[in-house]
């Protein structure tokens, strides 16, 4: 099975949203998020339409790669949950050294906080990922969908009325949103 991006990045989050996405059920996001991304991709760095090249390995899609630095750029929008992006990044990195890439490198940018993080990759972090691959086939192959698991950042997810609001329309108590969602 060929993963995406999607699917490290969401296994890192939560496990039912994994399985929903692998499971094909999806909603459809706010038009100011989707819009904001959008937006975000196009105009944060214009002049990368001619450095950089749009990669697709595997199951994986590169938006941004320098083949000369062998740099992969990642862009996101907040760095909450950042670990989850890391985990993207590297997995990222790991494709490509499995295609012969040697020593790629990652860059994780936040255009709107200018921040930008560098990811590498260890041998510890090649074993984990061996381990995360495992891991998400089985847990996309289980019969029924895991559990929520009542986090904040839930109020922000594409699921969340799916996870939460009843038929009747009545809404689960949950912990207060202090961190943004990707
Ligand atoms: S709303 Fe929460 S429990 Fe439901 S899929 Fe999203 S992150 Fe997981």
């Amino acid at each position: 099975m060929h993963l995406t991006g999607k699917h490290i990045n969401y296994y890192h989050i939560c496990h039912r949203k994994l399985w929903l996405f692998h499971s094909g059920i999806s909603f459809q996001q706010t038009h100011a998020n989707v819009a904001d991304g959008t937006l975000l991709h196009e105009t944060a760095y214009p002049q990368r339409a001619k450095r950089y090249r749009e990669v697709q390995l595997d199951g994986i899609k590169i938006d941004f790669y320098d083949p000369q630095e062998r740099v992969v750029h990642e862009i996101k929008r907040s760095n909450k949950l950042e670990h989850a992006s890391i985990a993207q990044l590297q997995y990222y990195l790991r494709v490509l050294e499995r295609h012969g890439i040697e020593n790629p490198t990652g860059l994780l940018e936040y255009p709107k906080i200018r921040r930008t993080e560098r990811v590498v990759l260890t041998d510890a972090d090649r074993a984990a990922i061996e381990q995360w691959e495992a891991a998400i086939e089985q847990l996309v192959n289980l019969p029924s969908c895991p559990p929520v698991i009542n986090k904040p950042f839930c109020k922000q997810c594409s699921y969340y009325e799916f996870c939460y609001v009843s038929e009747a329309g009545v809404e689960l108590d949950l912990p207060p949103l202090s961190v943004a969602y990707l």
